[in-house]
């Protein structure tokens, strides 16, 4: 093997029949399992065959795995906060984790914090252009499609088109972007996402540049030592076959992949540049109307990925900032935006949770962008480039721009209680 791109297929029929394409994730992972590369996998499951509540699991038995084949566009599973509060961040474990481009990204950013184990992890990525919350995916089928939500047994996205596929095998499509122009389709932040082939993992598989193809195959690109050892063990153990892709195939994937971008930087500035030319008193108007509505409900710190402190200065027991005052003044959201956005990787699951609605994935993917220029740091994709935040000198902080002075006013408060805490010695 030479090369780092491949079409690959199972040798597998019953994981064939039941996986997104070529059934090569599938079978990548009951190749390491059934020969003691890694321990466990982690990966996604619909419950009770509901497609609507695929959740993070992990698989110690490579016959649970048929079980998790096929693509579930309409759940959510936080793979990272899995992996990191209940696996104690794969420290006990060789892991092969499978995720979407956000759900490795966030789990970089972990490692770099030292929340998960780097050596005992193997990251098998899928490419992803969006996801649909349950909630929305359930009215668009009925609303939009006519369909009992129940009868649907997959979906796609491509050529800017949203396919359902009913139990009966027939199919339904239509126009992704008239869906969101009414508020379903993908999540905000989906639309804006700008990793579509998450190579950044060991392995990056999708379904781009297969279409030509006659079998069902799945697009592998090698991005590691550590992936191509799975890869080439699946292959010599008679796991899956494999083969050349063609240069068209390979173009193809490529234009895809270029135009899914376009998409998103038209979202981001149809979303971004009406906050970005208001003047600095209505934009600070904006936010601030908009942070007053916050519960302190806490849902947005407990599922990002990012959040990881033990002791976080938000508790209610730590008499600082916020400390215990119900509504929280605006400090709350405030607070966490300072301490994450630098490392936000866009998965939106703060702005999935928030009962008051604040459009907090769209606020701190704001911020990231202009914190990614001017510290030339894009999170999740380079294990040994540190958090900026955390290495940037003062005066890039005292940059004259709204979001870096808030950005340098919570660092500065985060040294303070940081010194606190290690005078209170906890
Ligand atoms: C939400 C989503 C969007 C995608 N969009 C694209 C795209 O635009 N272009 C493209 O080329 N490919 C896309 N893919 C990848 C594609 O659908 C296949 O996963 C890929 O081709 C591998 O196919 P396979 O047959 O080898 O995988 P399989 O053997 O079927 O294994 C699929 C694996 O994905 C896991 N999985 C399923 N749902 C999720 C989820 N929501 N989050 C994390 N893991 C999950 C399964 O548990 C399983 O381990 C997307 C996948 C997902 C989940
Ligand atoms: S943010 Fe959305 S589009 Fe981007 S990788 Fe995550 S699920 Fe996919
Ligand atoms: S701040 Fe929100 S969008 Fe960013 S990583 Fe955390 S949960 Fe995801
Ligand atoms: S989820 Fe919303 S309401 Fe709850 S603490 Fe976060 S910003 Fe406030």
């Amino acid at each position: 093997m030479s090369n780092n791109m491949y079409i690959a297929r199972s040798t597998d029929p019953a994981i064939l029949e039941k996986a997104e394409s070529g059934g090569v994730v599938t079978s990548i992972l009951k190749s390491a399992l059934e020969n003691g590369i890694i321990d466990g996998v982690v990966t996604v499951r619909a419950m009770k065959g509901d497609r609507f509540s695929g959740v993070p699991v992990l698989i110690t038995n490579p016959e649970d795995l048929i079980h998790t084949a096929g693509s579930l566009h309409c759940s959510l599973p936080n793979i990272p906060r899995f992996v990191k509060e209940y696996l104690e961040g794969a420290a006990k474990m060789k892991l092969a984790i499978v995720g979407k481009p956000c759900d490795i990204r966030a789990i970089i950013e972990l490692q770099k914090r030292n929340q998960i184990e780097t050596d005992n992890v193997t990251l098998i990525g899928l490419n992803c252009t969006g996801t649909i919350s349950p909630a929305t995916a359930r009215k668009m089928y009925i609303q939009e499609f006519k369909v009992d939500p129940n009868s649907v047994v997959a979906e796609d996205i491509d050529d800017g088109k949203f396919t359902i596929t009913l139990e009966d095998g027939t199919t339904k499509s239509m126009d992704l972007k008239k869906l969101e122009e009414k508020g379903l389709g993908r999540r905000e932040n989906c639309r804006r996402c700008l990793f579509n082939i998450p190579t950044f993992a060991d392995l990056a598989l999708g379904k781009w540049g297969t279409e030509d193809i006659e079998e069902a195959g799945t697009f592998v690109e090698v991005c590691s030592d550590k992936g191509r050892s799975l890869l080439e063990s699946a292959i010599e153990k008679g796991y899956i076959t494999i083969s050349e892709p063609k240069k068209e195939s390979i173009e193809m994937r490529a234009q895809k992949d270029k135009m899914e971008l376009e998409h998103a930087m038209m979202w981001r500035e149809r979303d971004f540049n009406p906050l970005l030319e208001m003047d600095l008193p209505d934009r600070l108007k904006y936010w601030t109307e908009e942070f007053s509505k916050c519960i302190k409900c806490f849902g947005c710190r407990d599922v990002c990925p990012i959040c990881y402190c033990e002791n976080c200065l938000l508790e209610a027991n730590r008499e600082y900032l916020v400390g215990g005052e119900i509504p929280p003044n605006g400090i709350f959201p405030l607070t966490r935006l300072a301490h994450v956005a630098d490392s936000c990787v866009g998965c939106g699951q703060c702005q999935d949770v928030c009962p008051m609605e604040l459009p907090l994935s769209k606020l701190f993917t704001l911020l990231n962008s202009k914190l990614s220029e001017v510290f030339d740091y894009v999170p999740g994709i380079d294990r040994e480039q540190r958090p900026p935040t955390t290495v940037a000198r003062d005066e890039e902080l005292l940059i004259d721009d709204t979001f870096l002075r808030i950005t340098s006013a919570m660092k500065k408060s985060d040294e303070t209680e940081t010194d606190e805490v290690a005078m209170s010695g906890k």
